[in-house]
């Protein structure tokens, strides 16, 4: 049971149905946000926090996230010093280190992402979310589980662009409803976004990846697609017939994008597909908003296509986050190593700067780095952002708060149907955090309980 909380001499940023605005308030709470000074006039049995005119924002969602910790992978399982592997599989321990590794950091509901694995090792996952989906995170200090992420399962190992990464292609499936259902069973209700590689329709006759996107979005689950050879043609027909789709530019590897006539690919729907009817269609872009992953040049690009409210941050964090003194470690079929130089990634060994294999970012890094993304244009030096200032105009610094609040808090709420919570407004979710200089998280409430 959370306690009944009050914070006073806050700015809390309060969602108007369009922006998150920043308004000088108190702020009462228990698992919900119940209302603010003007409209709660009972103190009493409330236990007072002094915020001293901090920043207080909605808690950050992270759509996309293998792991964190001291080298903690949902699909892996935990790092053992000995052999330099994550290995062993999850378990129920495994997830609940990821989502308190999080949590430290802002995040108070992250969905838990797979990796093309061995299918036992699938089933082990599945098993250990079970124990943890409908349960309230605060019980362990941690983010709220807020269910699967498939990535890689049902990609297309075909030779003709597609990057997969660390994923190891050899266990991949075709994608289609009966080997969806064959995997996940009863487990289909926690999943939340499935990959799918499109490009499966010209490799066998057995996938049927549109009818798969199709069932998804039936039941409520975002079909997605990325790192993957489709073609553009492939791609735009999925979502004509889905309806939904999120592109995961997650920035490791290129997508099938050669630019010739005939050949276009998934890069080629991006624009394509960020231009049609927002009231037909339910199109979200996620990006690694670590300044590795993706270039901030593109990043701001893709903030200027997609505009304010469908682009969404993601961590990718694939097993540490933190200062653990882990240099060399192997996930799945590569060695990756920490950046000696730019510490905040994990290359694959001796190839620092060209093939990245996972992020270590927590949700507050993408924070920081968006609030610089969006407010250095101020710099004339910085080219990044010209085209992001071109169709946006300036950022002060409440609208860069406001659109880094939707990256991170609204737009993943939203596009994954999490209607409780996202925003601070009476009747959410107490899913909060307080900022401190530098947009440095200091406090973390989950469901109205101090982390
Ligand atoms: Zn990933």
């Amino acid at each position: 049971m959370a306690m009944k909380t009050v914070l006073r001499n806050a700015t809390v940023f309060r969602f108007d149905g369009y922006r998150h605005v920043p308004v000088k308030t108190d702020v009462y709470f228990d698992s919900h946000i119940q209302g603010f000074s003007e409209s709660h006039p009972s103190d009493s049995g409330y236990i007072e926090h002094n915020m001293r005119g901090r920043i207080i924002g909605p808690g950050f969602i992270d759509t996309h996230c293998h792991g964190g910790g001291s080298g903690l992978n949902s699909t892996e399982g935990r790092y053992n010093p000995a052999t330099e592997m994550i290995e062993g599989g999850a378990d129920e321990e495994v997830l609940a280190g990821i989502l308190r590794a999080h949590a430290k950091h802002g995040t108070t509901t992250m969905f838990l992402s797979s990796l093309a694995a061995p299918e036992d090792r699938i089933r082990r996952f599945i098993g250990a979310a079970e124990k943890l989906y409908g349960k309230p995170g605060s019980e362990r200090g941690g983010a709220e589980f807020g269910g699967i992420d498939c990535e890689g399962t049902f990609l297309c190992p075909s030779d003709d662009g597609a990057y997969v990464g660390c994923l190891d292609p050899k266990y991949m499936h075709p994608a289609s409803v009966g080997r969806f259902k064959g995997i996940f069973g009863d487990a289909e209700k926690m999943v939340k976004k499935v990959g799918i590689g499109f490009d499966w329709d010209s490799y066998s006759p057995e996938s049927d990846p549109v009818g798969l996107a199709e069932y998804l979005v039936e039941r409520g689950i975002m079909p997605c697609t990325g790192h993957s050879g489709a073609s553009m043609k492939q791609v735009m027909c999925a979502i004509k017939a889905a309806g939904s789709m999120v592109f995961i530019h997650y920035g490791n590897g290129p997508n099938k994008s050669n630019l010739k006539p005939g050949f276009e690919g998934t890069m080629e729907a991006i624009p394509f597909a960020a231009g049609m009817d927002k009231e037909v269609y339910n199109i979200y872009a996620e990006h690694i908003l670590d300044g590795v992953h993706v270039s901030p040049s593109f990043s701001a690009f893709a903030y200027g296509l997609f505009g304010p409210d469908r682009l969404i941050g993601v961590t990718d964090n694939i097993g540490i986050s933190g200062d653990y003194d882990i240099k060399r470690i192997k996930l799945g079929a590569v060695t990756a190593q920490i950046g000696q130089h730019d510490k905040r990634a994990l290359w694959k060994e001796g190839c620092e700067g060209k093939t990245l294999v996972g992020s270590r970012a927590t949700c507050n890094d993408l924070f920081r780095y968006a609030m610089g993304l969006l407010t250095s244009h101020m710099d004339p030096k910085n080219i990044y952002a010209m085209y992001t200032c071109e169709k946006f105009g300036p950022f002060p610094r409440d609208e860069a708060l406001s659109s880094c609040f939707k990256m991170l808090c609204s737009n993943p709420a939203k596009a994954y149907g999490l209607s409780d919570r996202g925003e601070i407004s009476a009747g959410k979710r107490a899913d909060l955090i307080a900022l401190g200089s530098d947009n440095n998280v200091e406090r973390v409430w989950v469901g109205g309980n101090l982390i």
